[in-house]
């Protein structure tokens, strides 16, 4: 089976689709790469969601991608006098780094790392910015602050601090756990949550090594200052709009993402738009004219994916959202405008890969109905990929792991086959995959890129055009 669109699909899974047989609904219906998210759940429950979906795996032969999503350093206030407080513009409050069941005196705030790094005129964000404070005042042990935008405080609510680089590790005690718990599973992708800065990279890079593929969430504005080094330094990125939303104001949101997609495709790394995508969907089985319309944004601007992220873990609706995902995806790449949208945006000339340039313009050219990469890292279908070309990639690779991480690159179709020896073999093993995988029939012509010596990465070198079959 191969899917008939070029973005890929994620979908979070949570208890509306932990069960088996709702994670195979939800892969047939589209979703490429699932992601775990661990702000939620035990590793029980995990570790069962986990072993399901390599089951579905072997069940229907497709490579699935499982990401691992860290919960990262959240910071929330503690508990407060009958579990919530009101607060109105104009008024002063203090937070402390102490205590529990304070007063609008004394809101438990216990990280002391922002004690030691917010400034006065530095702001607060509770509740995912449904409360505002500017800092006035502070001690080693107390900010003080003046609301600016009011409404009911709650036990344990979020809080977000755009304008202040706090000295925290992207990975708290949990995230170091749980992700030894994720590489211990076999997790294809780490996304680190929060990063601020690239040396937050390094850090994560560290402990996870290739293991598994890194990516970073981008939810900081101070994340948006280093962006090209952090993209450097990852393996993927995510448009995390959720947080990035709460910390730059929401009309700059459109732009970022339009921002790092052409960061991200210039840097030949695969990018996911997340969060609200489909938001009504939670409770309705259809979606607004406008989460239609943002999900198309996303496909038009170039997106490697997709992302769902309550709609398919906790909502009413999961399939219908995945369903309805692909309709607007596939709809969009059918479009007459798409390919001169893409085109348009294209990012800068590729130097490195005259291979990988030439098998996506060649393919094009000769209206090939595929393009097969031999891939060893997949590197070389990331390279194709890049140019976004009119044609499907098949992507053959000996590594398990590679497939799998391919299930979140644009335009990637991963098998999962042993190393080629020869020519003959690379021309023989092409003409099986893409007739085995319904790209092409008999006497079709295909594009062929492959590594020589064979199977060793960084070595695409040959690129051929063979006839099917022949
Ligand atoms: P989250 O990340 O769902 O883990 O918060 C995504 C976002 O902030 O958009
Ligand atoms: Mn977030």
């Amino acid at each position: 089976m191969h899917r008939y669109r070029r973005a890929k699909i994620v979908a979070t899974v949570g208890p509306a689709s932990a069960a088996p047989e709702m994670l195979k609904a939800l892969f047939v219906a589209g979703a490429d790469t699932f992601r775990l998210n661990f702000s939620h759940g035990t590793h029980e429950d995990h570790a069962k969601v986990h072993a399901a979906i390599r089951t579905l795996e072997q069940e229907l032969g497709r490579p699935i991608g499982i990401l691992q999503d860290l919960q990262g350093p959240k910071i929330r206030i503690g508990t407060v006098k009958d579990g919530k407080l009101s607060v109105t513009p104009g008024e002063r409050i203090r937070f402390v780094l102490g205590g529990a069941e304070g007063d609008k005196e004394a809101i438990p705030l216990p990280h002391p790392e922002i004690f030691a790094a917010v400034m006065p005129g530095h702001h607060l964000l509770l509740d995912d910015g449904r409360v505002r404070v500017k800092v006035v005042g502070l001690g080693s042990d107390y900010i003080d602050a003046e609301v600016e935008i009011g409404s009911v405080i709650s036990n344990r609510k979020g809080v977000n601090l755009p304008g202040t680089v706090l000295d925290l590790s992207p990975l708290t005690a949990k995230d170091r756990a749980d992700l030894a718990f994720g590489l211990e599973l076999g997790v294809d992708w780490v996304a680190l949550s929060f990063v601020q800065q690239p040396g937050d990279m390094l850090e994560a890079r560290g402990l996870i090594g290739d293991r598994a593929g890194l990516v970073a969430k981008i939810e900081k504005p101070s994340a948006l200052e280093k962006i090209d080094d952090i993209i450097r330094l990852s393996d993927a990125v995510m448009v995390a709009r959720g947080d990035l939303g709460v910390e730059i104001p929401h009309e700059e949101v459109p732009g970022r993402q339009k921002e790092l997609v052409r960061a991200c495709r210039l840097a030949v790394k695969p990018v996911i738009i997340a969060t609200q995508m489909l938001d009504s969907m939670i409770n309705a089985p259809t979606p607004t004219r406008a989460e239609a319309s943002d999900v198309a944004t996303a496909i038009y601007d170039g997106a490697d994916a997709v992302m769902l992220s309550a709609e398919s873990a906790s909502g009413l609706y999961p399939r219908e959202a995945v369903e309805m995902m692909d309709r607007i995806i596939r709809s969009t790449e059918h479009h007459k405008l798409y390919r001169s949208i893409l085109q348009a945006t294209e990012a800068g000339e590729e130097q490195t890969a005259p291979h990988a340039v030439a098998a996506a313009d060649l393919a094009e050219a000769i209206h090939a109905p595929a393009i097969v990469a031999f891939t060893s890292s997949g590197t070389t279908a990331a390279r194709i990929a890049r140019k976004r070309p009119a044609v499907p990639i098949l992507a053959v690779t000996a590594d398990r792991d590679v497939a799998r991480r391919l299930c979140l690159l644009w335009g990637a179709h991963s098998v999962q086959a042993a190393d080629i020896a020869s020519y003959d073999d690379m021309v023989a093993r092409a003409s099986e995959l893409v007739m085995a995988e319904g790209f092409a029939n008999q006497s079709d012509l295909v594009v062929v890129v492959a590594g020589v010596p064979f199977g060793k990465a960084g070595t695409t070198n040959n690129l051929r055009v063979i006839e099917v079959g022949r």
